[in-house]
């Protein structure tokens, strides 16, 4: 199997049987595990052992941590908090959005994010994805504002990255704030410009799968001295409410200089399985790229699905049996069309965000920083799996 040059399906045997339905699974070993131990991370947690600064409130490793974000993403103020999910708070609080006010997001993102609106007491205003990809649509920001519009919210989602050249132009012909969520696609680039540089406040998340890990954290960035006053304020409980360790801190530092030949390997693996995956029955790519420099760094490689009711396929029958094989295949988020009205305000029917909802497949991004032969055996199986005619009776 994974020989260049052949058909990928012949490759797997003419007589193969999918795990699900019996088979001999086609990587027993499971996916690849992430985070992966590079020396780097080990002499930092050295460092900081030796050091005695693993068990200390603050220290250098904070400090340096804070510089570099500062420094890669063009930013005067970096906030480093305890996840993700309360950097988006931490950042909506920090650009003074306040209960009955109204922030605009995607009817298909992070479920955290719609929370973290709620949280505060806020109203969240879907709008739809642009055609064939995961990008909110900016073409809808106007039908959604109102002046109790206070910040749109905007991910970049899967291998998309959002246009923010469009949201910002708009937000700021409005006076809305972006709060821009890079947690997906940390050191990407958007129109040429590294992704976290973008927004009014823009958020990062070190949670355990993310590109950068140390298991949980978060940091918010922002050029604007007022929103990290107020989020410092928010984050002030007699002492740090939501913060990060120093050990945290000493096992992300080290990534930062691993992370762009990383994510240059997973923008080739992403290629490759792409190329293998072409016509494909029932799987899409979709056409993601807002922009021509726009580069995505692929925490989760995104396909559309298409069911086929003759062949008895759909997205959850392909997840299954690609995980039988030891594929880290995942659905995509459940999106928020289906949300009743009281808790939020809905632009149209969303139909691209519900279509999302319910075709994407995620790959975890691991596998994807694998050799070549393996890739083109990941690309192999999910074409027969896609390609299968499935029982009726599964
Ligand atoms: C993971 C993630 C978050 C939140 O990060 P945590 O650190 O896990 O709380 C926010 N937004 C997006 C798009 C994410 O993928």
């Amino acid at each position: 199997m994974g020989t260049d040059g052949q058909d990928e399906r012949s490759e797997l045997g003419v007589s193969w049987v999918p795990a699900i339905l019996g088979g001999t699974p086609c990587f027993p070993e499971g996916p690849p595990t992430w985070p992966r131990n590079s020396e780097g991370v080990r002499a930092a947690l050295e460092q900081v052992w030796r050091d005695g600064d693993w068990g200390r409130y603050e220290g250098p490793w904070g400090r340096r941590l804070c510089e570099r974000l500062a420094q890669i993403h063009n930013v005067e103020q970096v906030l480093l908090c305890s996840s993700g999910t309360i950097a988006v708070e931490l950042a909506l609080r920090g650009l003074g959005v306040v209960a009955g006010d109204e922030v605009i997001l995607a009817g298909y993102d992070f479920p955290g994010n719609f929370r973290a609106i709620e949280a505060i007491g806020a109203r969240p205003v879907l709008v739809d994805l642009a055609a064939d990809g995961w990008n909110l649509d900016a073409g809808e920001l106007d039908a959604a504002y109102s002046p109790r519009t206070k910040a749109v919210l905007v991910s970049h989602l899967h291998r998309s990255m959002a246009p923010l050249p469009l949201i910002q132009a708009w937000a700021h012909s409005r006076g809305v704030q972006v709060l821009e969520d890079a947690c997906q696609n940390p050191g990407g680039r958007v129109a040429g410009r590294v992704a976290g540089s973008w927004g009014d406040a823009s958020v990062l998340s070190f949670g355990g799968s993310k590109l950068l890990t140390a298991g949980r954290g978060g940091a918010v960035l922002t050029r604007r001295a007022d929103v990290f006053q107020r989020m410092k304020i928010s984050n002030d409980r007699g002492n740090l409410a939501y913060p990060l360790s120093e050990l945290q801190a000493a096992a992300i530092v080290p990534q930062l200089d691993e992370l762009s030949e990383l994510s240059e390997r997973r923008r080739t693996g992403v290629e490759r399985l792409d190329r293998a995956l072409a016509g494909a029955g029932g799987l899409s790519r979709g056409d993601s790229m807002a922009h021509p420099d726009d580069a995505p760094t692929f925490y989760k490689a995104s396909w559309f699905v298409e069911s086929s009711l003759e062949r008895g396929f759909h997205r959850e029958r392909l997840i299954t049996a690609a995980r039988a094989e030891g594929i880290a295949l995942d659905a995509g988020f459940r999106g928020f069309a289906g949300r009743g009205g009281q808790r939020c305000r809905k632009i149209g029917g969303l139909p691209r965000s519900r279509r999302a909802a319910e075709q994407t497949v995620l790959l975890h991004h691991p596998v994807l920083l694998s050799d070549a032969g393996t890739l083109d055996r990941v690309a192999a199986v999910l074409r027969a799996l896609v390609e299968f005619h499935w029982p009726s009776t599964t």
